[in-house]
């Protein structure tokens, strides 16, 4: 399917000031082949009030919204795409108090929730990996707030980080929280965010060795010196994704992101930082929607851990 998206905000508001308009955008992304049945993957079906479709093989009742971030909502879908418009249009990404504010949402909590379910479509599931050669390293996030005395306070996070190299510039990059640096997290990570084949480069910690077996050419370089430092010249582009990443969460965030909910953080900021030189903010905005149409909804007590809520709650 050619690529087919708003350039301007105009274009936007023409062409999505229905919510008939916006369905048939998301069936567009959604079966870009035409229509498949969930259930017995039949080809052919007929329009249904609502945005369904009915299965002509099994009668079955498929609906473009069902199993994506869009499922159950009760508010317009054009709303959603004022949303995904206003947070793909914003270099740094959107708060969820601007985005209550542009959109006039009644509550706050409505638009977190929006955002982060909008993070969550923002790796493609099943994504490429990446190839050629990988830097891998970890930073820590947080934990720099001090109290009174000058003492640190707030939780520290470990975030691993897979960087590509392009020469001498950064290509995709990769991230993930983890619990601790041993040999199951990191080759876990090196795993789902490294082709095998590829160039895996280190420092000397110990926990990454053992690659060579799980299809990688592994390259540790053994860190002399002031560590930081020494981090920093030999693994430059995580470094510098490291920091960029800091600066943006302490900008656009008020550094104000719970550990729990900084996976989500990290999403958004990789889908962004993977498109950074994507000349229109109209492809993000289809990307965006397009990755939307394809994921599970992620229902709002798995983001607000433990704390349990009715499925009325979240049908927002
Ligand atoms: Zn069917």
């Amino acid at each position: 399917m050619k690529e087919d998206y708003p350039r301007t905000i105009l274009e936007l508001e023409e062409r999505f000031g229905t919510d008939e308009a916006c369905r048939q955008y998301l069936m567009r992304l959604r079966w870009p082949q035409g229509f498949v049945c969930p259930r017995c993957q039949g080809r052919e079906g007929w329009p249904a009030t609502r945005g369904r479709i009915i299965c002509r093989a099994c009668r079955y009742q498929a609906s473009v919204t069902a199993g994506t971030i869009f499922q159950d909502t009760r508010k317009p879908l054009r709303l959603w795409f004022r949303a995904i418009w206003h947070v793909t249009s914003q270099k740094n990404g959107a708060s969820a108090v601007s985005v209550q504010r542009v959109l006039g949402l009644g509550g706050y909590s409505t638009a977190w929730t929006w955002l982060h379910k909008l993070r969550r479509a923002m790796i493609r599931p099943g994504r490429d990996r990446l190839r050629g050669r990988v830097e891998v390293d970890e930073t820590h996030i947080g934990g720099d707030e001090k109290d009174a005395q000058g003492k640190r306070v707030g939780p520290k996070v470990l975030v691993v980080i897979a960087a590509e190299e392009d020469g001498s510039a950064i290509g995709r990059i990769r991230m993930a929280r983890i619990p601790a640096k041993t040999k199951a997290c990191l080759h876990g990570f090196v795993q789902g965010a490294v082709e095998p084949g590829s160039v895996v480069h280190t420092d000397g910690w110990v926990a990454y060795r053992g690659l060579e077996p799980l299809g990688y050419q592994h390259e540790a370089t053994v860190l002399l010196g002031q560590e930081e430092d020494a981090a920093t010249r030999l693994l430059p582009r995580v470094h510098r994704v490291a920091s960029l990443l800091k600066r943006w969460l302490l900008g656009t965030h008020q550094g104000a992101v719970s550990p729990e909910h900084l996976d989500y953080y990290l999403d958004e900021f990789t889908f962004r930082f993977n498109r950074r030189n994507s000349r229109s903010r109209g492809k993000l905005f289809y990307r965006l929607i397009q990755q939307a149409v394809q994921v599970e909804p992620a229902p709002y007590r798995t983001m607000v851990g433990g704390k349990t809520w009715t499925r009325d709650d979240h049908n927002i």
